[in-house]
């Protein structure tokens, strides 16, 4: 997302849209963007500074650590907030700005029931069995009984 200086009125902009999704590398890892990032943006220049704030939110599909199935959750960043020095090009991109923000707020061992509204497969069967590898086997027994 590039902005050009110019675009700036004195008294700030304010900016709502979609961006494509920003984390390509994402998909690489099971994971991918469900949907294209919706941002909400203030924005504005003092002191030779470029600032912003505003909300970003991103709809992703996320592979689930327990049960290993896809599950959908979406990042919200809810203060998103740049403060960068006008030093040169005239032309600003905020993408990195945003991808930083985003993988901040990606969970880094994610569960599908994290979001509620779903129980994860994989801890319904251990959640009596915590250890879940501890079962003791009497088979060997009873057939020593017969
Ligand atoms: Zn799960």
């Amino acid at each position: 997302m590039k902005i050009h200086l110019n675009q700036i009125p004195h008294d700030g902009l304010h900016l709502e849209g979609e961006e494509d999704c920003p984390i390509p590398e994402l998909e690489t890892e099971g994971n991918r963007c469900a949907g294209p990032l919706v941002y909400s943006l203030d924005l504005g220049i003092s002191e030779g500074a470029l600032w912003a704030n505003g909300t970003l939110s991103l709809p992703v599909e996320l592979r689930c650590v327990s049960c290993l199935e896809p599950f959908s959750y979406n990042i919200e960043v809810r203060s998103f907030a740049v403060h960068t020095e006008l030093t040169g090009p005239e032309l600003i991109d905020l993408t990195p700005f945003m991808r930083e923000d985003i993988l901040l707020n990606l969970p880094p061992y994610p569960h599908c029931d994290r979001q509620g509204g779903r129980k994860c497969k994989a801890t319904i069967p251990t959640s009596e069995d915590p250890d879940g590898k501890r079962k003791p086997d009497w088979s060997p027994l009873d057939k020593l009984k017969l």
